[in-house]
């Protein structure tokens, strides 16, 4: 089943009307609430049935080993896998002697919905237990924006047709059952079960605290809960903690009418360094800041920090309504991923769920920074002193490897290596490209010296020497790097990967320039003349594969002369790929996972002609299975590029359908945060046709015959620039700040405050649409005008799974 009927089409909201008990783990990451910090997945008040319960905290991992059947040197010893913590959302009722529990007695309705607006998740259910006593309950949950470490649920049942006898129940839970595992798809989340030992508890009033440590990484976790309760007079209410368990006991008898209400102050503090008391009190604090500024403060703060939010980073489109909706649901993830993160990773899939072990990709520098550093600066800055503060263990990792510099790693949460397969792990060299990339456009973008200066240049710097040692000059003096995995992980292990040299390209290029700029603390770092020369030269050098023969660029040396992959003898249950077939046999084959030159097009558009694009597009295109969910997005940018609109915006509508249709299957897991940042990149890079590759906004806009008009906001140091798109022409306005340089279609323009500058639409040539290998082409996108409350739109294929 696709996930199409299952939320209703609304351009500032999700929302499921009744509940399917059998597809819960789905709406649970849909639905879910984060800050960076704090992240709890969509599981009901009651606890159950749940689909996989989830509350993580941002950095709190347990160490797994990894186990070799033939080991060798250098494989991580152990992985890191985010825990399920203690669970302070629960609140079980009790309806006379009965649970309310959906799966018994007859639920009369149940809507849930998540406004990106004012960021609250709303539940209103009705519901008649087995014994014949009807129950409203309305409860709503958020996760503070601006209380990092603070969540609050307000929760009211109400009796509807005789009295009935109520029990409340607001608990912590650590250490609580997990439905099991996988099924054998390594994407998955390892299940570690009770992960926490007990160190402290207490509880007093209604309040309550538990303090536990991870056993093997030594984390130290404080969960506190308080309440506020408002009922009929003489209500009861008892407070109560055990190791694994706080609770809080509200009862009384409603008459119909009559309402029992709880407001829930929910605080987590974590450390591995700090002291039981002082992270025990951290919570305290919290809870007390918490219950200072009240529910309907906490409500208020959410709403002001969204709409100063959404006021620069909406992009508004017109046409489709679906894809509005998509979009925007995808910017409020993006932002729950970074918001609060603070020093500490963005993870594949941010808070949602256990998917890829909580761990953080090149997904966070070349999707979703990318992304926040024109709406949320402030995120990136945190997210980049995030992968700065793991440098001493980068230097380790290079020097294990026999490298200088910096080796970071492909997946982690601490700053380790974990991949336990080093040929899409270790050989992914790329990351450290990603990682400077990220640092170049967020200083460019901010002119913030004092970060580059601290952090931005160290960053550059030992990732460029990094690559300074990785590769080596030729016979001719041409500067090779051999033996590594590009961004498409149906290849491992090629020589002269286009898209690593090119990024690599970039990095030395920037390292040399910011040592420049900044040359006290380069010499501080030990930078001197001769090794910033070495930089430019292997810049200057650097060998780039191109195939004459076909007048395209391989991915990587020898790509094209490979053997073709069987796609017309693939069944469509065969994808993904990589869980039917060996590794061995997708390396040597011309198949490609996800975009890899083609998104060396999109962050080097500087590297190829106009033709090179076109050609190696197309070329790419009937070879490109996406089976990652990282592609659609980047094809979609270049489609645009290249003048195939329509391709274009199928793409894009994937990308950002991708957790709402549920495309890969596996939403249950976690949402695809580099998708969801991919749409904005799709409609901003392919539509508005932005590239930042020199420091100046460049734009190119097209707009498909589907989408009337693309609206979009960007911060630039401090102007805030607003782009509007139709099929006649591109209005750029200043909404902030004196005057902007930039290019339009390669013409300079200065945009200055009150003065909108409108140019004219180029359109592009009519072109043949590409093709794609057969079974994986892309839906096409029909546009969805909106239907009150209706969801049965769009056509999603079925076949279609992606990671
Ligand atoms: C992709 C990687 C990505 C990872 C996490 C994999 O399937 O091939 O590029 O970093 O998923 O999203």
């Amino acid at each position: 089943m696709t996930g199409e009927d299952t939320f209703t089409v609304d351009p500032w909201q999700v929302a499921e009307f009744g509940l399917d008990v059998t597809a819960m783990a789905r709406a649970e990451s849909v639905f879910a609430l984060s800050n960076g910090h704090v992240g709890l997945r969509a599981n009901l008040d009651e606890g159950e049935p749940h689909g996989l319960p989830g509350t993580y905290l941002n950095g709190v991992f347990e160490l797994r080993p990894l186990p070799y059947g033939e080991g060798g040197y250098g494989y991580p010893e152990s992985s890191q896998s985010v825990i399920n913590v203690t669970n302070g959302k629960i609140i079980r009722l009790l309806v006379d002697d009965e649970p309310f529990d959906l799966r018994y007695g007859e639920l009369r309705s149940h809507r849930r919905s998540l406004d990106f607006r004012d960021g609250l998740l709303r539940r209103e259910a009705e519901w008649t237990s087995p014994a014949g006593r009807t129950v409203k309950v309305n409860s709503t949950r958020l996760v503070s924006l601006t209380q990092r470490a603070v969540a609050a649920v307000e929760y009211q049942v109400e009796a509807v047709d005789g009295p009935v006898r109520i029990v409340l129940q607001s608990e912590l839970v650590a250490n609580e059952q997990l439905p099991g595992g996988a099924g054998g798809d390594p994407r998955a989340a390892a299940v570690l079960e009770a992960p926490l030992i007990a160190e402290a508890h207490h509880a007093l009033n209604s309040k309550a605290v538990l303090v536990h440590r991870t056993r093997f990484s030594g984390i130290r976790v404080a969960a506190g809960m308080d309440h506020i309760i408002e009922g009929p007079e003489g209500f009861e209410s008892t407070v109560e903690s055990h190791e694994d368990q706080g609770r809080v006991s509200v009862t009384t008898v409603l008459r119909p009418g009559e309402r029992l209400k709880v407001v829930k102050f929910i605080a987590y503090g974590w450390s591995a360094t700090r002291s039981l008391p002082a992270v025990r009190d951290q919570v305290e604090a919290a809870l007390t800041a918490a219950r200072y500024t009240g529910w309907d403060g906490l409500v208020a703060e959410q709403s002001t920090y969204l709409k100063d939010f959404w006021d620069s980073s909406d992009i508004e489109i017109e046409g489709d309504v679906e894809l509005q909706q998509a979009v925007r649901f995808a910017i409020f993830h993006v932002l729950q991923a970074g918001a609060r993160s603070e020093e500490r990773a963005i993870p594949a899939k941010g808070l949602t769920g256990p998917g890829y072990d909580g761990h953080s990709f090149w997904d966070t520098e070349t999707f979703v920074l990318p992304v926040l550093t024109y709406c949320l600066p402030g995120a990136v800055n945190q997210a980049l002193r995030w992968r700065h503060t793991t440098l001493p263990l980068a230097r380790e990792r290079a020097g294990q490897l026999g490298l200088a510099g910096a080796v970071f790693p492909w997946r982690t949460i601490r700053g380790e290596e974990c991949s336990g397969y080093w040929p899409a792990g270790t050989a992914a060299f790329h990351i450290g490209a990603d990682i400077a990339s990220a640092v170049v456009r967020y200083v460019r973008a901010t002119g913030d010296v004092a970060f580059e200066k601290e952090y931005g240049l160290e960053l550059l710097v030992e990732t460029a020497r990094m690559w300074r040692s990785l590769g080596h000059h030729d016979a001719e003096g041409q500067f090779r790097i051999e033996g590594v995995t590009g961004p498409d992980e149906y290849s491992a292990v090629a020589d002269n990967n286009v898209f690593t040299n090119l990024m690599a390209q970039s990095n030395l290029r920037n390292a040399a320039e910011a040592a420049t700029r900044h040359q006290p603390e380069a010499a501080a770092l030990g930078v001197d003349t001769e090794e910033m020369a070495a930089w430019r030269d292997a810049a200057g050098a650097m060998f780039i594969p191109y195939d004459e023969k076909l007048g395209v660029h391989p991915q990587a040396d020898g790509f094209t002369d490979h053997q073709f992959w069987d796609f017309e003898g693939t069944p469509p249950e065969k994808y993904p790929l990589l869980l039917h077939f060996p590794y061995f046999d997708l390396y040597r084959k011309q198949v490609v996972k996800q975009a890899d030159l083609v998104l060396a097009m999109q962050l080097r558009g500087d590297a190829f002609t106009d033709e090179q694009k076109a050609r190696n597009f197309a070329y790419y295109e009937r070879l490109t299975v996406r089976d990652s969910s990282l592609s659609a997005c980047t094809q979609a940018v270049i489609a645009a590029e290249v003048g195939q609109l329509d391709l274009a915006y199928d793409y894009t509508a994937e990308a950002a359908m991708m957790d709402l249709h549920d495309l890969g299957g596996n939403t249950r897991d976690g949402l695809h945060m580099a998708s969801l940042a991919g749409a904005c990149i799709a409609l901003v890079a392919g539509f508005g046709g932005l590239r930042d590759h020199n420091g100046t906004l460049a734009f190119r806009p097209r707009l498909p015959s589907g989408l009337r008009r693309l609206t979009f906001s960007m911060q630039i140091r401090k102007c805030l620039l607003e782009v509007r798109i139709t099929h006649s022409g591109t209005t750029y306005t200043l909404r902030r700040g004196e005057a902007l340089p930039l290019t339009h279609e390669g013409e300079d323009l200065v945009v200055r405050a009150g003065i909108p500058a409108t140019r004219p639409m180029v359109k592009p040539p009519a072109q043949e649409r590409c093709g794609q290998p057969p079974g994986r082409e892309p839906a096409r996108r029909q546009p969805h005008a909106g239907v009150a409350g209706g969801g049965k739109v769009g056509s999603t294929p079925d076949h279609l799974a992606a990671e």
